[in-house]
Order: structure tokens, then C-alpha cells, then sequence
């Protein structure tokens, strides 16, 4: 039977951090290692220039996120781990798409308007769906593991896909995302934010050393009161901390409530630290290792690009058919 396919990207903008791990990684881990699924994951260094960048920075944070992802338990032998520009077929079908992509359809995406309110806008940021379209289409994804922020973009893919198909037959086919249990996961000195690397004090990255982890849950905010309960509305710190710790310590959060009774956030906070600071060791001391040999990185990410050249240009040269290229 044909297995379902499963596409995601990450963007090569510096270190992986908590957030891309549990809101992504950890689930296109999970779907690679469940065997049920053919994956395709790549690194989008095309995508990462719509941001801000220096050029000389760009080759360390492609490597950066190659040895991540490795380390995190991304596995070439099970999966097609590639880099987009290395794979054309992505900007060309790209083209196309963005032929039959409504303006007003991109002018409704939160995330464009969040950038272009704080960035200098370029064309590239207002497209960046219809790439991200074009990415997952080339492997007829049905499911892409996404952090709760890209829903809107997936969700954009399938009305191109429907209006594609309605048009020039069927030929795409409508992806859906999928989630972890922690697909968002916020900022620790700033709870009604996203983690992100713009925001550092907040932002534990997958490699961070143990007294930096401890530092940076230590003077977490948390909430008023000291009771240690879910509660996203009125204690989302506390609630933020609980969902990482939970995913990373596989405990039911009323589990960890019960633990937690009657004792401070002090106590609690130690405890998130060290649950963090366990869990990423083996990942940190693999990347690590990784790192040292980053041609081996790189030699990885090229054999799994010419086998998604061959796939992205055969359903490439079936768009070109379609829309009547010769
Ligand atoms: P990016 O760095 O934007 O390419 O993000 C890579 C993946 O991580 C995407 O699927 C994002 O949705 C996900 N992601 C990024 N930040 C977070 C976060 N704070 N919580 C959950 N998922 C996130």
C-alpha cells in the first residue's frame, strides 16, 4: 500500500530552539520513526532571505540546522533530508503558483502582516506562501508537522490546490497540517509571545548548557499567586512551562499539578530546568559531534537532494504539462 507523505521545512535563520523542536521536529521525528509515512524535510534557505541576513552568516546557519535536525533525530536513512535551492523544481513550480495565487488571498496572511509591520517589506516575504505551497505539493504531501503558526499558510496551500485542480485537472494534492501536543510554545519572559529567537532571554535553544537553561527558566515569568496549575488564560508562564515539561518528561500535566502542590514556583522551576537540561543532552552532545565534520552534514543533505530532484521534476514536468508548457 502507498504510505502517506509527510513534507516540512525549517528555516536556516541560526540554532533550533525549544519551539521548533516541540511545535515541529519532534512531530516529523515521530511521523518518520512511525514508519507509516515517507517523509521529505529540508532545510528552506530560499525562504530564509525573505528575513533579514548576512551573507557571510548564511552557510553556518544552514550547517547549524542540518547537524539540529540530525541530532534531533531526523534520519537519512528513513527520510529525504534535502535543502530547497538545491532542488529548482521548488522556485519554478513556485512561478506557476504564484500565476494563479488572488493577492487578496496572500494580503489576508497574519504572519506577512506581523513581519511587515516591524521589517522592510519585500516582494518575497508577501510570497513566501506560495513557495512554501510549491514545497509541499512537489511530494503530494497530505500532511506537513507544523507549529500552530503556519496553519494559515497550509490552509492557503489547499485553496491553491483546489483552484489548481478546479482549473487544469486534478493534479495536487490538499495537505493538512498536523500538530504535537505543544504547538505553540511561548516565550519564557514573555508568555503572550511566541518563543523566537528575536526575543533571546526567552528563547532556550536545543544546545543552550545547563546553567544557561537554569538561568533562563529560573527568571521565567510566571504568574501572580503560587499555586503551580493549568490555567492558559489567567497563568499562561506557568501554563507555558507546564506544557514543555509535560511533552519533554512524557508526564500528564495533572500529573506534574499533583507533584507540584504545595510547593513554590521556585521548587517547580528547578525541576522544569532540569527536565530541559536531561532531555536536550544526548541532542546537544550529537550536534555537537556533528559539527565537527560538517562536510559529512553537508554530504548527507546532498545525496537526499538528488533524490528529490527526481521526484520534484517529474511532477514538475506534469504542471508544465498541464498548463500547457512545451
Ligand atoms: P521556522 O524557523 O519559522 O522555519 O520554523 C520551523 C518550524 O518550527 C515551523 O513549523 C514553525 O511553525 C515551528 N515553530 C517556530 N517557533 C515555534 C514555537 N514557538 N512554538 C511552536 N512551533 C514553532
Amino acid at each position: 500500500m502507498q504510505k502517506q507523505i509527510s513534507v516540512s521545512g525549517i528555516q536556516p535563520t541560526g540554532t533550533l530552539h525549544i519551539g521548533n523542536y516541540l511545535g515541529m521536529l519532534k512531530g516529523a521525528v515521530d511521523l518518520q520513526n512511525s514508519g507509516q509515512y515517507d517523509c521529505f524535510y529540508f532545510i528552506v534557505d530560499l525562504h530564509s532571505l525573505t528575513g533579514e541576513f548576512k551573507a557571510e552568516e548564511k552557510r553556518q546557519q544552514i550547517l547549524e540546522v542540518a547537524a539540529g535536525c540530525l541530532a534531533a533525530g531526523l534520519d537519512p536513512k528513513q527520510s529525504t533530508l534535502f535543502i530547497q535551492s538545491h532542488v529548482p523544481a521548488h522556485t519554478e513550480l513556485g512561478w506557476i503558483l504564484n500565476t494563479i495565487t488572488p493577492m487578496g488571498e496572500l494580503s489576508r496572511m497574519t504572519q506577512y502582516k506581523d513581519k511587515a509591520d516591524r521589517m522592510e517589506n519585500n516582494v518575497g516575504l508577501f510570497t513566501y506562501p506560495v513557495l512554501m505551497a510549491a514545497d509541499i505539493f512537489l511530494y503530494n504531501a497530505s500532511v506537513v508537522p507544523v507549529g500552530d503558526d503556519q496553519d494559515q499558510h497550509v490552509e492557503l496551500a489547499r485553496t491553491i490546490a483546489r483552484k489548481f485542480n478546479g482549473r487544469f485537472g486534478q493534479t495536487f494534492v490538499e495537505p493538512k497540517a498536523v500538530h504535537t501536543t505543544t504547538p505553540r510554545v511561548m516565550s519564557l519572559d514573555n508568555p503572550e509571545r511566541k518563543m523566537s529567537k528575536s526575543l533571546p532571554a526567552g528563547c532556550i535553544f536545543i544546545d543552550d548548557a545547563p546553567e544557561v537553561i537554569k538561568k533562563k527558566v529560573m527568571s521565567a515569568v510566571t504568574d501572580s499567586g503560587s499555586e503551580v496549575k493549568y490555567d492558559p488564560t489567567n497563568k499562561p508562564g506557568v501554563s507555558n512551562l507546564l506544557e514543555i515539561t509535560s511533552a519533554l518528561s512524557g508526564k500528564e500535566i495533572l500529573e506534574l499539578e499533583i507533584l507540584f502542590t504545595g510547593k513554590q514556583y521556585g521548587e517547580f522551576k528547578s525541576y522544569v530546568a532540569q527536565v530541559i537540561t536531561d532531555y536536550f543532552a544526548p541532542i546537544r552532545e550529537r550536534k555537537a559531534k556533528l559539527l565537527k565534520n560538517p562536510e559529512k552534514v553537508l554530504k548527507i543533505f546532498a545525496a537526499g537532494s538528488a533524490k528529490a530532484n527526481k521526484i520534484a521534476e517529474k511532477k514538475l514536468a506534469e504542471v508544465y504539462e498541464k498548463v500547457g508548457l512545451i
